[in-house]
């Protein structure tokens, strides 16, 4: 059975153009400081962002982790969202790593204030953790893929600078929201010390991401890259599929946005299903990612749904006893996502 997978954009398969690209690439040895490729994608990152600096390293996880580390002390607290990636997904990096406690905030769609910041930061007293660092994700994952307005980012950032705390950007999913809202990824990252931004999701590519910093904080990043293990050698083979990910599967995230609505649009005709409360209608899915909800009335769970759905070839998440989670990437068109929505259908129809 071919299926239509809508799990996550991880999934995403390196194309033949891709394939090409990564046989082509012109290696060395990327911990003594020498591959061509990998200093391409770094430079081409650091001018993307307007940073001094950029460093390849094998996952977002990890850009993230590093970047935790080289702006923090142990002891310190990160004010974070409740949902982030860093608190719920990086099996508690920011603990066992940087040894940080986090402050979570709530707010909805994975967004939160600088009236919140401001209120979260700790009294300099010898009882308190020390407050350091606020991280933000865009787009926001548990979010449902939702973008946080850049009016917000500026005033978030500047209350946390205003205070004298550093600011992370994980940003993932920072190529959806550029493409959704015409901002360039150099408009999102001006606001953060450090940006990290993932090239194995929607942009396609096998395995990679990168982060960008300042001249200074460069140094503690290579240094934490080796100590975490993220030091690579020929790994200008992956560069390479990530410069082609950027040529190439950047400006067609649109047509991941546009799936993503068309399958929504399917979703909320099916009786039981609606969009997550936080999304309201489908012009509230702001990117690749939908969440939907199963009303009480409809007599099956998330999770069997899911396995319904698996078996007739439609592979998604439940992330809630009555939640449902779907992504669209270059593994799905508008057929696929109308077969998905048309599949979906009978599932929770049959199940009454
Ligand atoms: C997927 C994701 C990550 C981690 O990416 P990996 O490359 O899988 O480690 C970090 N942050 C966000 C917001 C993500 O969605």
């Amino acid at each position: 059975m071919s299926f239509i997978d809508l799990r996550s954009d991880t999934v995403t398969k390196p194309t033949s153009g891709m394939r090409e690209a990564i046989a082509r690439a012109v290696v060395g040895d990327d911990v003594l400081g020498d591959d061509p490729t990998v200093i391409e994608l770094q430079e081409r990152f650091a001018a993307l962002t307007g940073k001094d600096a950029a460093c390849f390293v094998p996952s977002s996880t990890m850009a993230n982790q590093i970047c935790i580390k080289a702006l923090t002390q142990p002891g310190d607290e990160i004010i974070a969202h409740e949902g982030s990636h860093i608190i719920n997904y990086e099996g508690g990096g920011p603990a066992v790593l940087s040894g940080c406690m986090i402050k979570a905030l709530t707010g909805n769609r994975g967004q939160f204030t600088a009236r919140q910041v401001e209120e979260s930061i700790r009294p300099d007293d010898p009882h308190f953790p020390r407050t350091s660092l606020v991280s933000l994700e865009n787009t926001h994952n548990r979010g449902g893929g939702s973008i946080w307005p850049i009016e917000e980012i500026r005033s978030v950032t500047s209350a946390a600078r205003d205070r004298g705390l550093k600011t992370h950007l994980d940003g993932a999913r920072l190529w959806n929201a550029c493409v959704a809202t015409g901002l360039s990824v150099r408009d999102y990252a001006e606001h953060f010390d450090t940006v990290s931004c993932c090239f194995s999701k929607g942009l396609g590519a096998p395995v990679g991401a990168v982060l960008a910093c300042d001249k200074k904080t460069i140094h503690k990043v290579l240094r934490y890259r080796k100590l975490f293990g993220g030091g690579m050698r020929q790994s200008g083979l992956l560069a390479a599929a990530c410069i082609y990910a950027l040529e190439h599967h950047f400006k067609r995230l649109s047509d991941d946005h546009a799936n993503a609505r068309r399958f929504a649009e399917g979703i909320i005709k099916v009786p039981g299903l609606s969009l997550n409360a936080q999304h309201g209608t489908p012009a509230g899915v702001d990117t690749n990612i939908v969440l939907f909800e199963l009303a009480e009335g409809v007599p099956i769970d998330a999770a069997a749904l899911c396995k319904r759905a698996a078996e007739k070839g439609v592979l998604m998440f439940d992330t809630g006893p009555r939640r449902v989670r779907a992504v669209t990437s270059l593994e799905v068109d508008g057929a696929k996502v109308d077969r998905a929505a048309g599949i979906i259908r009978e599932c929770v129809t049959s199940a009454r």
